[in-house]
């Protein structure tokens, strides 16, 4: 579908591992029950999703993709700093951070400042995004310190926020923008990017706004 980045949200297994998904548990997208928290990355694997997949580790994500897409990381807490730091060591491992690492092929997005504060502690170049659900102006004089950017509630996100933003030279990344509407009305809002589950829709809906302004 021709998008820019792939989004990955994490959860951290009992024993360590990071795997891909959004909820802390596996009840709504597999046949099991339970939080992602109490159980090994064995445990998961033996979980099924519909049409017979297996929950993917972002380590099986990274080496299926390895440099051929951009990654769009969420990490999320109540995980505490073992979440970055195994994060941290799979990229490293990749060289899709650090000085190997090609600028803005992995973008790392939280709700959590102290996360992101703690991975830009050892990756200060790697870009940093702030998810808000609430768009406050007053967020971005901290946001401008450790990230490249804020990644907004669409619902909350104004015409000020846009413009506040890009005084600082921060990126404005709202979630999530599906409808042709509302991807519409993000364009005229000014945004640089947004997240979508239909990345076939936006693409087509940014190239009509640049035909316009030709
Ligand atoms: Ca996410």
């Amino acid at each position: 579908m021709d998008a820019d980045y792939i989004e990955i949200d994490l959860q951290l297994t009992k024993d360590g591992h990071l795997i891909c998904m959004h909820n802390s548990t596996v009840d709504a997208t597999t046949d099991g029950k339970g939080k992602i928290k109490d159980m090994t990355l064995s445990e998961i694997k033996e979980l099924n999703i519909k049409g017979g997949h297996k929950v993917p580790s972002l380590e099986e994500v990274l080496d299926h993709f390895g440099r051929d897409v951009n990654y769009y990381i969420e990490t999320k807490r109540p995980q505490e700093e073992e979440m970055d730091l195994e994060l941290i060591r799979l990229l490293e491992e990749r060289s899709l951070i650090g000085v190997q690492a090609y600028y803005g092929q992995v973008v790392i997005q939280s709700f959590s400042e102290e996360s992101l504060k703690n991975i830009h502690k050892y990756h200060a170049s790697t870009p940093k995004v702030k998810l808000t659900s609430s768009a406050q102006l007053d967020e971005l004089d901290a946001i401008e310190k450790y990230a490249i950017g804020a990644g907004p509630k669409f619902g909350a996100l104004t015409k000020e926020f846009v413009e506040e933003a890009k005084k600082r030279d921060l990126y404005v990344h709202p979630y999530t923008v599906n409808s042709r509407k509302d991807i519409e009305k993000a364009l005229e809002l000014g945004v640089d990017g947004f997240f979508t589950n239909y990345p076939d829709r936006g693409r087509d809906e940014v190239s009509k706004k640049f035909d316009i302004y030709g």
